[in-house]
């Protein structure tokens, strides 16, 4: 019989369940939110929320009066600050995780340390995280460092949805630069949810025939995971939406693995699932098959 791999960790995260809910209870209440940018990375998420009232705009000059939900990925607090000043009521939904540090952040600035934020400048998580210090850069990988004088204090901070592995060998070479080569602290910020769902997808790349990570397409944790997924199996497809698993031609694939990022809706696993299923695939639990 043909099987369907799913893996233990699958659906939204804690930090993403919170603020779909969070978002959800303030649309019932009050019927209309805004946002600055997506709440989360999923179009079938938000096209739920922005059915229900949510407004999506791209700057806080857009927003008006009325209830404000701030994204999991969370904002700065220059853009706190103007949104208060305009009597915006705000509702925090930073993914607590996210949170942390934050405060981490405002904490090293206030004890003069040069920031190191290693991930995707264009990210809102990174774009949010910079604004919490005043001496801060972003690198990719560590191979475009900042030259010039010697730092005497630096931290590295790490996007959360980095892998371990990528994370710390792109860390690792600030402590080997004549420019941080005072006292540089790495410090592990990684979220424990991203680093299980990297390690589980890897398995189940390397047992299964075929591997389809279910996800947003700017989805930054799902993207990892498909790459992730490549590394061990050549027949990995990135699905948004039932019509794209629909045009995959599943000839001659006798299992196939199931994994999702974390901002993927459980409805829209639960159809997938039924798909697979009226196509011959019996569901079978990562680590719980014999
Ligand atoms: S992946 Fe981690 S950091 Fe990101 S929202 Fe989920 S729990 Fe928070």
């Amino acid at each position: 019989m043909k099987k369907l791999v799913v893996a233990g960790n699958i659906g939204f995260c804690f930090g993403v369940k919170r603020t779909v809910q969070t978002a959800e209870r303030l649309l019932k209440k009050h019927k209309r939110l805004y946002s600055i940018g997506d709440i989360v990375h999923n179009p079938l998420v938000m096209e739920n929320l922005k059915s229900k009232g949510l407004r999506v705009v791209s700057s806080e000059a857009e927003v008006e009066k009325g209830p404000f939900i701030v994204r999991s990925h969370g904002i700065g607090p220059a853009t706190i600050e103007r949104l208060t000043e305009k009597g915006v009521e705000i509702f925090d939904a930073t993914c607590p995780s996210v949170k942390k540090i934050q405060s981490l952040i405002k904490k090293l600035d206030r004890e003069r340390y040069f920031i190191i934020i290693i991930g995707n400048e264009n990210h809102p998580e990174v774009v949010a995280l910079r604004e919490y210090g005043r001496n801060t850069c972003v690198s990719r990988d560590g191979k475009d460092m900042p030259g010039g004088r010697k730092r005497e204090k630096a931290a590295v901070i790490g996007q959360t949805t980095l892998s371990f592995t990528e994370y710390f060998k792109s860390a690792s070479r600030f402590i080997t630069s004549p420019v941080f080569a005072g006292k540089t602290i790495i410090y592990n910020t990684i979220c424990r949810v991203t680093g299980e769902r990297q390690e589980e997808s890897a398995g189940i790349s390397r047992e299964a025939e075929a591997v389809f990570v279910l996800g947003g397409k700017t989805s930054s944790n799902t993207a990892k995971l498909c790459h992730n997924c490549r590394r061990f199996n050549k027949c990995v497809f990135h699905i948004e939406n039932l019509g794209e698993l629909e045009k995959v031609s599943l000839k001659g694939i006798r299992s196939a693995g199931l994994i999702s990022g974390t901002s993927t809706p459980e409805d829209f696993i639960f159809a997938v699932k039924k798909y697979m299923k009226k196509k011959g695939y019996g569901e079978v639990q990562y680590n719980e098959q014999d």
